[in-house]
C-alpha cells in the first residue's frame, strides 16, 4: 500500500515555479526522506500534502484514496515549531494541543515518555532547551497515535545531542511501524535515518527509491588512449560498469563501490587493440554524487 502518491504536482508562487511536476510514491512502513538544498520545494510539497497550500495543478492520494479529513486524522504533522504557551508546562501545552485537535488527551503520558520528557513535564515551556521544545512538538504530533508522521527539517537548529535524540526517536517510531515522511537538506541525515528518498532540485524530482540504491558511492575508473574513438568503441562493448561518460580525452566508467577491476579493464582494452595511456581509480563520495544530482 502507498501512504502517499503524488502525481505531477505543480506549484507556482507568481513567477516562481516551486514544484514543476513532481511524482513519487511513499510505501507504507518507510522513513521517506525528501532531500534537496534550500529552495528546492520541500516545504511547499509538505504544505500541499497537509492541505495548507493548494497545488497549481496535479494531485495526490493518501492511503490509496482521495484525501479526506478521515485520512488526515491518521497523520501527525510537524511543519514548524508550533506556538506553545511559554508560561505553561510541557504537559499543559499538550493538553491544550489535544483539546484543539480533539484527540489524544489520554495519550499524554505515553507521548511524553516517547520523547523522553516525562521528567520535565511540569517545567515551563520557556525553560526548555531547543531540543526539548522540538521533542515536545513531536510529542504533540504523536497525540492520538497517528500511523503517519510528516516532519519538516526536524533537526534544524539543534546541537549534536539534540540532533541525535531526534534521529533516535524517528528510528524508534519507524520500528514501531509508523511511516515517516521528512524533509531534510542534509544528505548525511537522510543516509542515517531514512529507508527511502526522493531528491528534489529546483522543484524537479531527480531521483527516488531505496536509499541503499540511490545514495551509494561509486568507483569511477578513468581510461585514456591515443585513439579515443577506438577506446570509446571498445568500452561500449565492455561488460560491468553501470555507466560511461566522456570527459575530454578520457572515458569514465562507473562501478558499484568496490567492484572496479583495473587489471580486467586493461586486459580487455588491450585485447580490443586499444593500448591505454591512462588508467586510474577514483572513489566518488556520496557528497559529490549528491552535488552532481542537485547542482
Ligand atoms: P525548501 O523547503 O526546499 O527550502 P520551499 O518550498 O520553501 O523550499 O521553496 C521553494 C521555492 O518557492 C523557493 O524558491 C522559495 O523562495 C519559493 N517560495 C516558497 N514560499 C513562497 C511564497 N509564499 N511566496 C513566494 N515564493 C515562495
Ligand atoms: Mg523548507
Amino acid at each position: 500500500m502507498s501512504i502517499l502518491s503524488i502525481e505531477n504536482l505543480r506549484k507556482d508562487y507568481g513567477k516562481v515555479q516551486a514544484l514543476k511536476g513532481v511524482s513519487f510514491d511513499v510505501p507504507k512502513g518507510t522513513v521517506f526522506g525528501i532531500l534537496g538544498p534550500n529552495g528546492s520545494g520541500k516545504t511547499t510539497m509538505l504544505g500541499i500534502i497537509t492541505d495548507i497550500l493548494r497545488p497549481t495543478s496535479g494531485s495526490y492520494r493518501l492511503f490509496d484514496e482521495d484525501p479526506t479529513e478521515k485520512h488526515r486524522n491518521q497523520i501527525g504533522t510537524f511543519l514548524e515549531t508550533p506556538n506553545f504557551y511559554h508560561y505553561l508546562s510541557g504537559e499543559r501545552n499538550l493538553r491544550i494541543a489535544a483539546a484543539i485537535k480533539g484527540r489524544g488527551a489520554e495519550d499524554i503520558p505515553r507521548v511524553l515518555e516517547m520523547v523522553n520528557l516525562t521528567q520535565r513535564k511540569d517545567s515551563r515551556f520557556s525553560t526548555y532547551s531547543l531540543g526539548m521544545k522540538q521533542r515536545l512538538a513531536i510529542a504533540s504530533c504523536l497525540l492520538g497515535n497517528p500511523e503517519v508522521m510528516i516532519l519538516d527539517e526536524p533537526t534544524n537548529g539543534l546541537d549534536p545531542v539534540g540532533i541525535a535524540e531526534i534521529r533516535e526517536l524517528i528510528k524508534r517510531l519507524h520500528r514501531e511501524g509508523k511511516t515517516i515522511i521528512m524533509a531534510s537538506h542534509l544528505l548525511d541525515e537522510v543516509e542515517k535515518v531514512c529507508s527511502h528518498v526522493a531528491i528534489l532540485k529546483k522543484g524537479t524530482l531527480v531521483a527516488t527509491g531505496d536509499v541503499n540504491e540511490i545514495l551509494v558511492s561509486e568507483d569511477v575508473v578513468e581510461v585514456g588512449a591515443a585513439d579515443v574513438p577506438a577506446l570509446r568503441a571498445a568500452i561500449e562493448k565492455f561488460d560491468g560498469p553501470s555507466q560511461y561518460k566522456d570527459n575530454g580525452n578520457l572515458v569514465q566508467l562507473f562501478f558499484p563501490v568496490g567492484t572496479a577491476d583495473l587489471e580486467r579493464i586493461n586486459q580487455y582494452c588491450f585485447s580490443q587493440g586499444v593500448v591505454l595511456n591512462n588508467l586510474s581509480l577514483k572513489k566518488k563520495s556520496l557528497e559529490s554524487k549528491f552535488m552532481e544530482l542537485t547542482n
